[in-house]
């Protein structure tokens, strides 16, 4: 059985046409599906016999949710999900003023082995499929009752380590027969896996790429991220000028403050030097604590330290709101608590 959601219009267009079926039937479908009709039965503009060939070739992928979180000043809510194969994966919604936020995962796990992260400690069980992402923010939007109209691809996974799912999900997202969400609406986060950078620039999006640099030297940077061993600071930065020059797109640094490990001065200074020159904005992070390790935030006082070095280099900075960090919100912690929970049997 195919997932449907895995299809994007054209595929599905080709399959009806191979299937003896029309090809107008292909565009009737995924209206009804991305408007929250998870049932061929209920789609009742398309012959009995056709949903019948529908339904022996393909599931409509939507995830089961197991546990819903929702922060004391209801602002963000994190879900669970449960694909068919028993695979869970979390998801974090997130209301602005300016519309609702959707933080969605590319993979079951992760296999980058970020010292600070929760979502790569049991390491990688798979990548999730176009359709499986897409289902995230269809499944959400449907519990919340809102559109979602920005997405954030910083859930669990290395989005990079999924690159044709993740291209496949990023078009079809956009386009007005699906949930039209405009690429500018996007965040694509990524540790820096660089051929790719250079492969997602070639494609001319104009989605916000984001990496997660956490440091400003190769040294420091190894220490708690096992990916800066494959790839230094130097070969990011040029993949980063090489997409800011295809795209005109102005790119985000996310830099994890962790209370003696990347937070003093010096460090702030190495960073603003390093990206003084570059179209950029910094995310400034105060470090979520994961039960497994030892990282602690840095004091208010010191990331406002830091952060106005970096403003003084000319670099453009903000220190992330913490959102829901009530209910665990962080990157992973829920699904590794539920899992190491089931591990543990209680
Ligand atoms: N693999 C991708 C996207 C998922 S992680 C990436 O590395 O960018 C999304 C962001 O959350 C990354 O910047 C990641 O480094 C950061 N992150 C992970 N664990 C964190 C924690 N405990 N506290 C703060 N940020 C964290």
């Amino acid at each position: 059985m195919i997932n449907i959601l895995d299809f994007d219009l054209n595929d599905l267009k080709i399959w009806m046409k191979e299937n003896g079926e029309k090809e107008f039937r292909a565009k009737q479908i995924f209206n009804w599906i991305y408007n929250e009709i998870w049932d061929f039965n209920d789609m009742n503009n398309i012959p009995k016999s056709t949903k019948e060939k529908l339904k022996t070739y393909f599931y409509i992928g939507i995830p089961e949710v197991i546990q819903t979180y929702e922060s004391s000043d209801n602002s963000t809510k994190k879900f669970l999900y449960k694909y068919r194969d028993g695979s869970i994966i979390e998801c974090v919604e997130m209301e602005y003023s300016y519309g609702n936020s959707i933080c969605i995962s590319t993979q079951v796990g992760c296999r980058m082995g970020c010292k600070f992260c929760a979502s790569t400690i049991g390491g990688v069980v798979r990548s999730l499929t176009t359709g499986e992402i897409i289902a995230q923010i269809l499944k959400t939007q449907s519990i919340v009752g809102k559109r979602i109209s920005n997405v954030v691809i910083m859930g669990s996974g290395e989005p990079l380590d999924n690159y044709d799912d993740v291209i496949k999900f990023l078009d079809i997202v956009n386009k007005e027969y699906s949930l039209n969400i405009g690429q500018r609406h996007i965040t694509l986060s990524t540790c820096g896996i660089v051929p790719r950078i250079y492969e997602l620039a070639d494609l001319n999006l104009q989605i916000t790429l984001a990496i997660s640099l956490h440091a400003a030297s190769d040294e420091a940077r190894r220490k708690i991220m096992p990916i800066a061993n494959k790839y230094n600071i130097e070969e990011i930065i040029n993949a980063c000028n090489y997409y800011i020059n295809k795209t005109n797109r102005r790119i985000t640094f996310e830099y994890a403050l962790v209370k003696d490990i990347n937070d003093n001065e010096d460090n702030a200074k190495q960073l603003g030097e390093l990206l003084k020159d570059i179209l950029c904005h910094v995310n400034l992070i105060p470090i979520n604590t994961v039960t497994e390790n030892n990282f602690k935030k840095p004091s208010k006082e010191s990331i406002k330290k830091f952060s106005d070095i970096l403003t003084n280099f000319g670099v453009n900075n903000t220190i992330r709101r913490e959102m829901g960090s009530d209910i665990n919100a962080a990157c992973g912690q829920l699904r590794r608590n539920y899992v190491k929970n089931i591990e543990e049997g209680c």
